[in-house]
C-alpha cells in the first residue's frame, strides 16, 4: 500500500471499509447495498493494470471511467502539475485576467480539433460543459433574434453529466425521476440502438429511420421553436451503443435543412477514443458545437471544455455583451498544464495513429471472436470502445427477462478474475486505456471468455 508521502497511514482493506462506508456517500451507488458488501479499495495503478488493496493486479478495461487515455503513472503529467502548482498554482480568467496555460491550452484546441473550431469555454466537468451550453445556445439564439428557438433535442438513454441540465439533456430515466427532471425545453427522441430496435431492417436502412425522428420532432415541435441537437458520436454509459453508418449523415442533413445547431457530446469519443481525434470526424460530420472532458486530461486533473464553433462565436462576440456564466475554477492552470502535455503526448507518440490503424484493428478483431460465444448476441465496437450483447436467445435476439441481473453476475466474475468490464444491464462494455498493447488485448479477450464461461454456468447451475 502507497503511503509514501506520510499523508494517508495505512490501514487494512476491513478498516478502510469501515470508513468508508461510515462517512463516505458514493456517486451513482446504493448506499446501504454498498455498506453491506464493502467496496473494493484501489490503492495504486500502473500502465493498464489497477492494484487492490489485497495486492491483486486487474487490467483496466475501462481506462477508469473512460478517461485514462494515456494510461496511469504518467511522470510528466505528474511533473506538469507539480511544475504548474509552484508557479501559479491558481489564478481565475474573470475580470480581464488570463494566464498561460490556459491561453496555451485554448490555442492547442483550435489546432487539433476541426477547422471550425478557433474558440473554447473552459469547465471542471463534462456536465459543466454541457450546463454552459444550454445557456450558450438560447444566448446564440437570442441574439440571432430568434428567442423562440428554445428546445434542445436529445436522445433516450444518452449520457451527458449529472447536473441539473446535463442531466436533463441526458435520457436516463431513473436520473430523471430524482430531482424533477427534465428541466423544460429538452426533448428526446429514439437512440439509434440497430440490435433492440431494428427488427428486420438492415443497420443502413434502420440509421436513416432513426435520424428521422429527428426531423419528425423538429415538425411536431414547429421548426421555428427548435434551438439545438446533442449526441455522443458512439453513446458510451447508455450501453456503448455504436450507430448505423448513415445515422449521424442524415441527422447532419436534417440540422442543415432546418438551420439548427449540431452539438457534439465528445467527452468520451474524444482525443482518440474510435481511433480519430473526434468522434465526428469518424462519423463525417461537422459540429457546431463540441463538448470535452475525460480524455483532455488522462483523467490526471478534472478539466471540461466546450469548443465554440465559428458560426457561433462570431455572434457571440459580435452582438454579445457581457455571457453571464462561468465557473471559478474555468480554465484552472494546473488542469489546463496536464491537458497540454497530454495533448501533446497523443500528437508526438502518434498514439491516435496507432489506434486507428494498428492496435484498434486488431482489437476489433479478437473482440468480435467473441460473438462466438453462445451467451453473446452482438459483439460491436469502433477503434478502443465496445459492447457485448449477453441474450437469452442469440437467433431471435431475445434478452434476458430481468434485465441487468446476467450482467451484474459477469461483471463481477471479471473483478474476481482480474479484469475490470462494466455492465450496462445486459451489456458488458469496456474503454482502454489507449496504449493497450497486442499482448494486453489478448489477455483482456482471454480473460473476458472465461469470465462468459463462469457467468453461463451460474446460468446453468440457477
Ligand atoms: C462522463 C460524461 C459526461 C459527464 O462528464 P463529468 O465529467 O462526469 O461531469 C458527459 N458526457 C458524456 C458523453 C460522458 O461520458
Amino acid at each position: 500500500m502507497s503511503t509514501k508521502h506520510n499523508l494517508i497511514a495505512p490501514r487494512t482493506t476491513g478498516e478502510w471499509q469501515a470508513a468508508d462506508s461510515q462517512h463516505y456517500l458514493h456517486p451513482f451507488t446504493d448506499f446501504k447495498q454498498l455498506a453491506a458488501q464493502g467496496s473494493r479499495i484501489i490503492t495504486s495503478a500502473d500502465g493498464v493494470y489497477l492494484r487492490d488493496s489485497e495486492g491483486h493486479r486487474i487490467l483496466d478495461g475501462m481506462a477508469g471511467l473512460w478517461c485514462v487515455n494515456l494510461g496511469y503513472g504518467r511522470r510528466e503529467l505528474a511533473e506538469a502539475a507539480y511544475n504548474q502548482m509552484l508557479e501559479l498554482p491558481y489564478y481565475n480568467s474573470f475580470f480581464k485576467s488570463a494566464h498561460p496555460p490556459a491561453i496555451e491550452l485554448a490555442s492547442l484546441l483550435a489546432e487539433v480539433t476541426p477547422p471550425q473550431f478557433s474558440r473554447v469555454f473552459y469547465a471542471g466537468s463534462g456536465s459543466e460543459a454541457n450546463d454552459t451550453i444550454v445557456r450558450m445556445v438560447r444566448r446564440y439564439w437570442d441574439l440571432c433574434g430568434e428567442p423562440g428557438r428554445h428546445t434542445i433535442i436529445s436522445r433516450e438513454n444518452a449520457y451527458h453529466g449529472s447536473t441539473m441540465a446535463a442531466a436533463s439533456l441526458g435520457g436516463m430515466r431513473p436520473m430523471h425521476e430524482q430531482g424533477g427532471l427534465p428541466i423544460p425545453g429538452i426533448v428526446h427522441i429514439e437512440q439509434p440502438y440497430w440490435y433492440e430496435n431494428a427488427g428486420d431492417l438492415a443497420p443502413e436502412e434502420y440509421g436513416i429511420k432513426a435520424a428521422r425522428r429527428l426531423a419528425e420532432k423538429i415538425e411536431e415541435l414547429g421548426p421555428k421553436n427548435v434551438a439545438a441537437f446533442i449526441g455522443e458520436p458512439v453513446q458510451g454509459a447508455g450501453g456503448v451503443i455504436v450507430p448505423p453508418p448513415t445515422y449521424w449523415p442524415e441527422i447532419q442533413r436534417i440540422c442543415d435543412h432546418y438551420g439548427i445547431l449540431l452539438i457534439a457530446d465528445e467527452v468520451i469519443c474524444g482525443f482518440g477514443r474510435l481511433g480519430s481525434w473526434f468522434g465526428s470526424q469518424h462519423f463525417g460530420f461537422r459540429p457546431d458545437i463540441m463538448t470535452l472532458a475525460k480524455g483532455i486530461t488522462s483523467g490526471y486533473q478534472p478539466l471540461g471544455a466546450v469548443m465554440v464553433g465559428d458560426r457561433m462565436a462570431e455572434v457571440l462576440i459580435e452582438k454579445g455583451g457581457e455571457f453571464h456564466h462561468g465557473y471559478t475554477y474555468s480554465g484552472h492552470p494546473v488542469a489546463c498544464a496536464v491537458a497540454i502535455r497530454n495533448i501533446r503526448i497523443l500528437r508526438d507518440e502518434g498514439i491516435v495513429e496507432r489506434v486507428r490503424t494498428d492496435t484498434g484493428p486488431y482489437l476489433q478483431q479478437r473482440w468480435r471472436e467473441l460473438a462466438e460465444h453462445p451467451l453473446v448476441g452482438e459483439a460491436r465496437g469502433i477503434g478502443f470502445i465496445g459492447a457485448l450483447e449477453l441474450v437469452a436467445d442469440k437467433a431471435t435476439r431475445r434478452f434476458f427477462p430481468k434485465r441487468g441481473d446476467v450482467g451484474t453476475i459477469c461483471r463481477d466474475h471479471c473483478f474476481a478474475n482480474g479484469l475490470v468490464m462494466r455492465a450496462v444491464r445486459d451489456t458488458m462494455i469496456i474503454s482502454p486505456p489507449l496504449i493497450m498493447e497486442r499482448a494486453h488485448i489478448d489477455e483482456l479477450i482471454e480473460k473476458a471468455w472465461r469470465c462468459l464461461d463462469l457467468t453461463a454456468r451460474d446460468l446453468t447451475n440457477a
